[in-house]
């Protein structure tokens, strides 16, 4: 049997980072052993391509695909460009913003349209961090303390019509392109990969949160790290020999689930699972 050809692909806040101070220690060994052994590990995350490829500097993952803005922007290996903003995309989604704004009376506050200061008042970041956040290419976050879920609808409604979607995050509420989640990112990096390698990789995929769904969804082997919100799902395939949850939350659970997934890595009949 040849080696088998994996790829991890990780939500962070909440699954590869704990919850409360952001660390990776707990993952530090798994993700050393994946690193020794060639494995890509994916951060794919709202978080911006300068927060992540800051983040892959620390953990020596330098140079592996990423996803970032929640699925807006992909990058494969080496900073190659899959999918991301063109000239004019962003000012375009800030004034669809806008406009649905005020013609729908919607009282939300967007990263774009405050300082680094006020952002890193809304999320307890430093100032560096903070502009780190709001260095976005082709997504809007959100502040809204939605009245209810009538008034989602209605916003969601008037975003499809202008080619947007909303994703729900922990405190905040993402607007990116239609049709961009993290299940459609990483389907675009195996493309890649079979590319440029001619094999098809076994995807292990982990999360934490609704906005992580697609991205269970579009992987061969899932791991829901438990988290301290609302859970992913439903899952379109959540039998429990490819759904693993765990007991421990953050980077504990990270190591804990692909341990669980790991140590059966050989089974041949995983595969057939697709
Ligand atoms: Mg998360």
């Amino acid at each position: 049997m040849p080696p088998l050809d994996l790829m991890i692909v990780t939500d962070l806040d909440g699954t590869f980072l704990d919850h409360h101070d952001y660390s990776f220690d707990a993952a530090r060994p798994m993700l050393d052993r994946l690193r020794a052994d060639g494995v890509p590990v994916v951060f794919c995350s709202s978080k911006t391509r300068v927060e992540i490829t800051e983040l892959q500097a620390r953990t020596g993952l330098d140079g592996h695909a990423f996803v970032a803005e929640n699925g807006a922007v992909v990058v494969a290996p080496h900073g190659f460009a899959l999918a991301g903003a063109s000239d004019g995309d962003l000012e375009r989604l800030h004034d669809d913003l806008d406009h649905i704004r005020t013609s729908l009376d919607l009282g939300f506050s967007t990263f774009s349209a405050v300082t680094d200061q006020v952002v890193a008042d809304w999320t307890g970041l430093d100032l560096g961090a903070a502009g780190a956040a709001r260095a976005r290419e082709a997504s809007e976050v959100l502040l809204w303390h939605a009245e209810d879920d009538d008034r989602a609808q209605e916003f969601r409604a008037a975003l499809a019509v202008a080619g947007l979607d909303l994703v729900r995050g922990g405190r905040f509420w993402h607007v990116l392109p239609a049709g961009r989640d993290k299940g459609a990112a990483i389907r675009m990096l195996v493309a890649d990969h079979e590319r440029r390698t001619g094999t098809v990789p076994l995807t292990i995929g982990l999360g934490d949160g609704p906005n992580d769904t697609a991205l269970l969804d579009a992987v061969d082997l899932a791991v829901v790290v438990r988290g301290h919100g609302p859970a992913p799902g439903p899952l379109a395939d959540d039998r429990p020999e490819r759904v693993h949850r765990t007991t421990d939350p953050g980077p504990q659970g990270w190591t804990e689930g692909l341990t669980h997934h790991l140590s059966h890595f050989r089974t041949p009949s995983v595969r057939s699972h697709r």
